[in-house]
């Protein structure tokens, strides 16, 4: 079985993000960067798959040279190849999703895993794109995975309950928390993964059609109210939860 799997740099969710001077963005300097946590999830499947039926897991990240790191954490997990789809300066989704699916078009994968969304710019675009792209089957946030000759059963969650799918492949899953239990590299693999060749390939990616505009942070929240102390507070707590916040009849 010949398998990719799409993996990009996130911040990591501890970090303290700002946006910088003029609020087209964030502020980079001094991030953590990790692997997207989803990536993990669509990492770990190929893997399993792999070990389960043979063949090769190639990990991909279309990007800067910063993106290597991606690719790296990857191969120390057991990937045996890993492409950088190089790219600088401004990029949106299809322009990117257009480069990976022109850098993999012609690779021969039976599987493109990705996660369903990264947790920084978030758009859940990627993999239906590069599924059309490509024009293959695509199967989103899939908890559970079954692969058989030529075919694959999916499961996902839907709101108040659970979908069951086959699809041919070659297709496109995008891995849900819940599809594994990522593993960690051992420390043979991260001493591998240092001196991985990694290949590289320019982007094909066609023109930018978006562009950001401003960024904002959420609203601030309003200050809490303390409605007093202890057993008395009740009845007034009750009175502004039911007349004010409206959550109780
Ligand atoms: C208007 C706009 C401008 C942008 N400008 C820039 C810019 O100037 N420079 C810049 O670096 N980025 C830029 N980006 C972000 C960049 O285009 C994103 O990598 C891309 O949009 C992916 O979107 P996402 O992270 O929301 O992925 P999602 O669709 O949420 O990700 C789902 C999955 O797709 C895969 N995936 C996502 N991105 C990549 C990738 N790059 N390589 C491999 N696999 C991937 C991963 O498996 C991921 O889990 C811009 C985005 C927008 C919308």
């Amino acid at each position: 079985m010949n398998i990719a799997v799409l993996v990009k740099l996130v911040p990591d969710t501890a970090a303290m993000i700002r946006l910088n001077g003029d609020k087209s963005g964030i502020e980079t300097r001094d991030l953590n960067w990790v692997l997207n946590p989803y990536d993990e999830y669509a990492a770990e499947e190929a893997l399993a798959l792999v070990e389960k039926h043979g063949g090769e897991v190639t990990a991909v990240a279309c990007g800067g040279d910063d993106q290597v790191e991606a690719l790296r954490k990857v191969v120390a997990m057991g990937a045996n190849n890993a492409v950088l789809v190089k790219r600088e300066g401004e990029y949106d989704q299809l322009a990117s999703a257009k480069a990976i699916a022109n850098a993999i078009k012609d690779r021969g994968f039976d599987l493109i895993f990705t996660g369903y969304r990264t947790t920084d710019d978030d758009s859940t675009a990627i993999g239906p794109m590069v599924a059309s792209l490509l024009e293959l089957p695509c199967v989103t946030e899939v908890n559970k995975l079954e692969v058989g000759d030529g075919t694959l059963t999916a499961e996902r969650n839907i709101e108040g309950g659970s979908e069951v799918l086959e699809a041919s492949m070659p297709c496109v899953i995008t891995a849900q928390k819940g599809l594994n239990e990522p593993r960690y590299p051992k420390l043979k693999g991260i001493m591998m993964a240092k001196k991985k060749q990694i290949e590289t390939v320019d982007a094909e990616a066609g023109d930018i059609r978006t562009a950001t505009t401003t960024m904002d942070y959420p609203p601030e929240r309003p200050a809490g109210k303390i409605v007093g102390e202890g057993v008395e507070a009740v009845p007034e707590l009750v009175r502004l939860l039911r007349e004010e916040a409206k959550v109780i009849e």
